[in-house]
């Protein structure tokens, strides 16, 4: 059977990672969490205390920079990271080191290299638009601010982090305004993406909408 790219992009917290994972799941797919790419990268430049006007000291560190997925989630220069991308740090700063174009570069290069493959389920910003132009289909995710936020307060909720829904919104607004306001690659809908707001519909909901348009997709030929 033919074996498709799905690129799922949208603002953040509309639950694009759980519907993407999900999606490849139900497929057997592999999936791709490109946000967390740029955490994790976010997460080295915090820890090596990388100045971000400083080009040679970001050079060096994207140069040691290897970043891998296990079962568990993202694995950078073979330690996994996943529990400790997602705290408010990171988020305060990812968008603006997703902003600098060698990182776009270096990050952008090793996900077209996993979709070299098909089959896979990958989700970010610019999945649509640079990463996969040609992709067999396109989602973009929307959804209300305060259901996003209400969201989000949840996730971190279930890891023991608890954090004030209007610190989360903001931090949402912000990076939704970053996001689509930076030079290269902002987040934008590709033109022939499907356009799906999931705020009144169910995780199930949105995963079963994804599942059918692929179907259809493979079918087609
Ligand atoms: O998807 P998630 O919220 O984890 O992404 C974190 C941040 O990574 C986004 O706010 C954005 O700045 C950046 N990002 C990006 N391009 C992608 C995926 C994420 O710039 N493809």
């Amino acid at each position: 059977m033919k074996r498709i790219v799905i690129a799922l992009d949208g603002f953040s917290g509309t639950g694009k990672s759980s519907t993407a994972k999900q999606v490849a799941e139900k497929l057997s797919y592999q999936y791709i969490d490109s946000g967390a790419m740029y955490r994790a990268v976010t997460h080295l430049f915090i820890e090596k205390k990388v100045d971000l006007t400083d080009t040679k000291s970001i050079e060096a560190c994207l140069d040691d920079c290897e970043i891998t997925f296990d079962r568990e989630g993202v694995v950078l220069n073979g330690h996994g990271v996943e529990g400790k991308i997602r705290t408010m740090e990171v988020n305060k700063k990812v968008s603006a080191v997703s902003a600098i174009s060698m990182v776009r570069r270096v990050l952008v290069e090793q996900q077209q290299k996993i979709g070299e493959g098909k089959g896979v389920v990958m989700d970010g910003r610019d999945i649509g638009t640079v990463v996969f132009p040609q992709a067999d289909l396109k989602v973009f995710m929307t959804a209300d601010a305060d259901i996003r936020a209400r969201r989000r307060m949840l996730e971190l909720q279930s890891k023991g982090i608890e954090e004030d829904i209007e610190v989360i919104k903001h931090n949402l607004l912000q990076r939704d305004q970053a996001d689509s306001t930076r030079e290269d690659s902002p987040l934008k809908m590709a033109e022939d993406a499907v356009e799906i707001d999931t705020s009144n519909l169910t995780m199930e909901d949105q995963v079963k909408r994804i599942v059918d348009l692929a179907k259809e997709r493979i079918h087609e030929g």
